[in-house]
């Protein structure tokens, strides 16, 4: 069973994220509350919080499929993150569903949460990631 607690941030692919954030910033009257080099999926992501939930901005650092999205679709919203608990058991459920999943086990991803994507297929096009914060 998958137990969705919120919309964790809506992610937006960006070329030039210090530009972007100062755009984003000045746009919402927030400030950034989190800005990371996620190692492990070579990718800059600064959190800008609204509320509950937060926007993401994303941009490549070696990341190819960033690249590509980029290239083909121009800056945009790349994915919609939805907060859950128990992620594990959340991914089981989906698989035995059959739902397609790109990720069957989580990563670590920024702020050290476990993070997991869906295929977009699953979603009607949309790339979902499933997020579970780090204690
Ligand atoms: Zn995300």
């Amino acid at each position: 069973m998958v137990r969705v607690k919120k919309i964790d941030h809506i992610a937006i692919c960006v070329k030039d994220i210090e530009a972007s954030t100062k755009t984003f910033e000045a746009l919402l009257g927030v400030s950034k509350s989190h800005d990371e080099l996620v190692a492990s999926q070579k990718t800059q992501a600064v959190l800008l919080p609204l509320g509950e939930t937060s926007i993401e901005l994303i941009s490549p650092k070696g990341n190819d499929g960033l690249e590509k999205f980029l290239e083909k679709r121009g800056q945009g919203i790349h994915h919609i993150a939805l907060e859950v608990e128990g992620i594990e058991d959340a991914l089981a459920a989906l698989k035995s569903a059959g739902v397609r999943l790109i990720d069957e086990t989580p990563r670590t991803g920024a702020r050290g949460h476990k993070v997991a994507f869906l295929h977009p297929q699953a979603a009607g096009g949309v790339l979902l990631e499933l997020v579970e914060p780090h204690e």
